[in-house]
């Protein structure tokens, strides 16, 4: 047997006896220590506990409405269309937007109101939602210690024993929103969420804008949403090179100006402050 013929069938043999995953934006083969139905188990189950740490949800109806619209509309044009999505916009005054697993993604009040179109809550989305289909999460908790509260959890689920107090649900939550991923991982949600957002018919340049939004809000006080993500001067540059490279030419895409004024920024505005801490 060729020395190429053995690596390759050890490399076969190691992909089925540990959790090897495709990931369907790049087809790449990525050792996963969770499975997508844990993704799912672990997505039902803190999402509530997320809500609570993040101050709940916004209590209006049109503002979540039409979140979800814009986001499940990306959604059906990723490389999982058929996978649950759940959007949701939460009563907290970070600037901030992270992903569960399972396709649970929340954008925060505080993003929501420096934000002023459609395309560019698409753009925060999209990136959001990249995360999800090539589950960048399960990536970053397999490369940490088996101490990490995603794997702790995992282990949970799927019935093994784990250390009384391991599993408290808040630090667990806190945990899963602090997962940094991979400065590739961040790319890749860069570029495949401006693909994803162009094919929804959104306008790219909405992520541009938010990415501005970002850095300029980030130079008066540090911004939540970096705390996971890498800085955007780096961003800007790869993303303006995608855009006029890929998308030259994209009259008649959607900003949506109008209609983020109408269904977000009138209602937040009108919303009475939390009493909650935020
Ligand atoms: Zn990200």
């Amino acid at each position: 047997m060729s020395k190429k013929l053995a690596l390759l069938i050890s490399a076969v043999i190691f992909c089925l006896c540990t959790g090897c995953a495709v990931n369907p934006i790049t087809g790449e083969k990525r050792l996963m220590m969770i499975s997508v139905q844990q993704d799912f188990e672990i997505g039902r189950q803190y999402a509530p506990e997320v809500e609570k740490e993040m101050g709940g949800r916004i209590d209006n109806k049109s503002v979540q409405n039409y979140i979800d619209s814009v986001g499940q509309r990306i959604a059906r044009v990723s490389h999982k269309p058929y996978w649950d999505y759940h959007f949701v916009a939460l009563n907290h005054k970070s600037i901030n937007a992270f992903t569960l697993p399972g396709g649970y993604i929340f954008i925060t009040k505080g993003m929501l109101k420096k934000l002023t179109t459609e395309a560019q809550l698409a753009g925060i989305l999209a990136h959001e939602i990249v995360h999800v289909v090539a589950r960048h999460y399960a990536a970053a908790a397999s490369r940490e210690t088996s101490e990490s509260g995603i794997m702790v959890l995992a282990a949970a689920l799927s019935g093994a024993k784990v250390p009384a107090g391991a599993l408290r649900a808040a630090d667990l939550a806190r945990q899963i929103i602090g997962l940094r991923y991979s400065r590739k991982d961040e790319r890749e949600a860069d570029l495949a969420g401006l693909d994803y957002m162009v094919a929804a018919g959104y306008n790219p340049y909405g992520t541009i804008e938010s990415m501005k939004m970002l850095e300029r809000e980030d130079a008066v006080r540090p911004v939540e949403f970096f705390s996971t993500h890498p800085d955007p001067q780096n961003r800007l540059v790869y993303l303006r090179g995608r855009i006029q490279t890929r998308y030259g030419t994209f009259g008649g895409l959607r900003i949506g100006k109008e209609d983020y004024r109408k269904f977000v920024l009138e209602p937040l505005a009108k919303l009475k402050d939390s009493k909650k801490p935020d």
